[in-house]
């Protein structure tokens, strides 16, 4: 049997950002992926937004990684010329009650330690996105949008630069834990058996699967998942924004919002559709809910504009009925299991706290 120091499943952004931080120490590293590529599963079926941390629960860790995940994304990508744009996003309130809840949520992110947001009138966000329709905005200048395939592919390059290896078809099909050492058989093209010291599930959707495969991990440890795709609309009439723009959050979601991609494309969504099974098929009849939310902050949103997609399903390990959840990241002193991390729940702003993220884990195995 291989031995190896650690290993990570699952190169997905948050896979690859944890193997660059242990590849950077100094540790030998293989991240085994059961896919062709990395980042081809949930990490290549978001917004792709740099989010500000504006409405995750104070002192969350989702709260805490997405404010200083979001500073080291955006080092990062000047640092290794990932492709980004710091185009900042407007909050935006229709009706008098909406208008209202602004200054709430300026409070929120301010007490997240957000910085920057700003109150403005109909005519002052009219003088920075002439064809919006609001009552009143809520600027957030500090949220913005990257190339995120640029951005994995860097996490890549770093991690082989540092002598780290990937093994693409290659899911890890059960292990073992016991005496400090992890034994893992991966299946696929290669079949392998290997021996590990630290043995990081990163399996995004699969996490609680991957978790359930470790014989000496607590089963009562390991939360049930549960799925919320997210669909998305392509815009066929050039949007007139420069900025993303968001309506004022509802229940169970963020609305309807409209997000940029690099090229300036515009993308409205994504929705909240609690599924069984995973199936990335857009509906295009959910276009009927769409129309009516965008033209909102939109009014001149031409009929027959939009257009069926992508989706994404986000990793939850609550039900529809509880409104929000954190980050779980368990170590041995959780779960009890020497060298074993498990990652579960890492949904939006997983992107924009890997980085993060993957400092805490780095910080869960000196400690
Ligand atoms: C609709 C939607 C919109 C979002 N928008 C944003 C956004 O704008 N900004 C933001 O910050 N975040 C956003 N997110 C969240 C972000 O996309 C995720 O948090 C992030 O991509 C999670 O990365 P991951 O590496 O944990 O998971 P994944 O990308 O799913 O990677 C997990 C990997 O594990 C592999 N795997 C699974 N099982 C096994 C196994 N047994 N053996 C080996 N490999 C295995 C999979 O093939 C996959 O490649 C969004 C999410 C969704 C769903």
């Amino acid at each position: 049997m291989e031995k190896v120091d650690c290993v990570v499943v699952g190169a997905g952004v948050v896979g690859l950002a944890i193997a660059r931080q242990l590849a950077g120490t100094g540790r030998e590293v293989i991240v085994l992926e059961a896919a062709e590529d990395i980042g081809t599963v949930t990490s290549s079926r978001n917004s792709e937004v740099i989010h500000a941390g504006i409405y995750y629960k104070a002192g969350s860790l989702m709260a805490r990684f997405c404010v200083s995940g979001k500073r080291m994304l955006y080092r990062y990508c000047d640092e290794h010329g990932v492709p980004y744009r710091n185009c900042g996003k407007l909050i935006v309130a229709t009706s008098a009650a909406e208008t209202e809840k602004l200054q709430g949520i300026r409070a929120h992110a301010e007490a997240n330690g957000v910085e920057g947001m700003r109150l403005l009138t109909t005519s002052e966000a009219q003088a920075l996105e002439p064809a919006l329709a609001c009552e009143a905005a809520l600027l957030s200048p500090s949220t913005g949008i990257l190339d995120s395939h640029a951005y994995m592919l860097s996490l890549r390059g770093e991690i082989e630069d540092a002598g780290g290896a990937l093994a693409f078809h290659t899911p890890l099909l059960r292990a073992r834990a016991a005496g400090g050492v992890i034994e893992i058989e991966a299946g696929g093209e290669q079949p392998m058996t290997l021996a590990c010291r630290l043995l990081i599930n990163a399996a995004g959707l699969d996490a609680p699967a991957v978790a359930r495969r470790i014989e000496g991990m607590p089963p009562s440890h390991v939360p049930t998942a549960y799925l919320a795709k997210g669909n998305y609309f392509s815009c066929s009439a050039k949007a007139p924004f420069t900025r993303l723009i968001y309506p004022v959050p509802e229940p169970g979601g963020l609305g309807v919002h409209l997000t940029l991609d690099m090229a300036g494309q515009a993308r409205f969504g994504p929705d909240v559709e609690w599924v069984d099974r995973i199936d990335y098929t857009v509906d295009p009849a959910r276009a009927d809910r769409f129309y009516p939310a965008i033209r909102r902050y939109w009014p001149a949103l031409p009929d027959g504009a939009l257009m069926p997609s992508y989706s994404g399903i986000r990793p939850k390990i609550v039900p529809p009925a509880i409104a929000s959840q954190d980050f779980v990241i368990q170590g041995p002193r959780d779960h009890g299991v020497d060298g074993l991390i498990n990652l579960f729940g890492i949904e939006s702003p997983g992107l924009t706290s890997s980085l993060a993220i993957a400092a805490h884990v780095g910080e869960l195995i000196t400690s």
